[in-house]
């Protein structure tokens, strides 16, 4: 059955993506309340209402099941525990699960592989010695990561060409916290899939995009990606299975790398509206943000079709100050955040310059 219009969406979470959720669930009829400890957060800007607690605090989640129809949520570390806890009151879409996996890099690799889909090469570090024996496997190269609350390429270190051997310290300037040594992958690009699947299984995957990063924050999102229609269909159907495995209800964004023969490796799943995503409200009919509120309203999810092929670039920290600029472009769409401060690596906003298919 599919949410009366009028009814209220949860969003847990009030920065920029739960601000583009709560527009999109206004213009399909619904009415929205965020849970975000920041005051006058982006998403508050544009919903009905804010409850001003942390993410955790039980008293504000009672308060939010009890306003809300169905609850969902903008980052992907919100406490399995919680989620579960509130499911218990109110739907809550992703579901769980989804959550658990995304957010331990272990858990996430073993599940991909599980259901055929390959990864990088992965061995968990719990200590210097665990790093000195994995990096050995690995010939010397390697990322590390902490397993958990990593984002943006935080909490990572690169080793190239290195012997294996003398990295006494690591686990500890790693925060002594677990983490996972990969395989370096020498890819020749990145690119993302964004896709949906409804309370009926019915699931819809957009064309991928083509991710540049900085500093390991997104900076650009092109699409067409430049890849063979094979490597993009197998992304697709790659994404798709994920949503299938985790009895997905929502939008979900992964990332792959593509290597030189044009095969896939998935980097990680995000259970949520993503950055690589926002092009489509420029250049489908259905962005990423009505899809997921189509999707965790029961309603029909829409055509992922491209009408343009476009550019999605971030604007962040003082990149704002190009705003006044690249309004004077014809065929670009901006969006802003509503952030008063511009500070270093923040996203502000994104544009998306499209030019239109024949
Ligand atoms: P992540 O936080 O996993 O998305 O990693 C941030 C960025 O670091 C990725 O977008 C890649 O550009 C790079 N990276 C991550 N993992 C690897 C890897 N195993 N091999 C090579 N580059 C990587």
């Amino acid at each position: 059955m599919s949410l009366p219009a009028g009814s209220t969406i949860g969003i847990i979470g009030g920065g920029q993506l739960g601000r583009m959720l709560a527009a999109a669930a206004a213009r399909l009829g619904y009415r929205t309340v965020v849970l975000e400890p920041q005051p006058d957060c982006p998403a508050a800007q544009v919903a009905n209402r804010q409850i001003t607690a942390a993410y955790d605090d039980q008293t504000a989640h009672a308060e939010l099941t009890a306003a809300s129809a169905v609850v969902t949520y903008e980052f992907e570390n919100v406490p399995v525990a919680a989620a579960n806890a509130l499911a218990s009151t109110a739907p809550v879409y992703p579901p769980a699960r989804a959550l658990e996996v995304a957010q331990d890099r272990v858990t996430e690799k073993t599940f991909l592989n599980s259901i055929g889909i390959p990864t990088a090469d992965f061995r968990p570090v719990g200590n210097d010695s665990d790093l000195t024996a994995a990096l050995k496997a690995f010939a010397g190269n390697g990322v590390l990561k902490t397993r958990r609350m990593g984002y943006d390429g935080k909490g990572q270190r690169v080793f190239r060409n290195m012997e294996a051997g003398g990295f006494a310290g690591t686990f500890e300037a790693m925060g002594s916290v677990p983490l996972v040594l990969e395989a370096f992958v020498p890819f020749e690009r990145e690119i993302s899939v964004i896709a949906a699947r409804g309370i009926d299984g019915a699931v819809a995957a957009y064309d991928p995009a083509e991710n540049v990063h900085r500093h390991g924050i997104l900076h650009s999102s092109t699409v067409p990606a430049g890849i063979s229609a094979e490597t993009a269909a197998a992304a697709q159907a790659a994404a798709k299975t994920i949503l299938s495995a985790l009895d997905y209800v929502g939008v979900i964004g992964v990332e792959f790398f593509v290597l030189a023969d044009g095969s896939l490796l998935a980097n990680e799943i995000a259970p949520r509206v993503h950055n690589s995503g926002h092009w489509t409200e420029a250049a489908c009919v259905v962005s990423q943000f009505d899809q997921h509120i189509r999707a965790i309203a029961g309603l029909p999810l829409g055509s992922p079709s491209r009408h343009s092929n476009c550019m999605m670039e971030n604007l962040i920290g003082d990149d704002v100050s190009r705003v006044a600029e690249l309004l004077g472009e014809p065929d670009l769409m901006l969006h802003l955040y509503g952030k008063a401060e511009a500070r270093p690596g923040r996203k502000m906003g994104h544009f998306t310059r499209i030019s239109r298919r024949a």
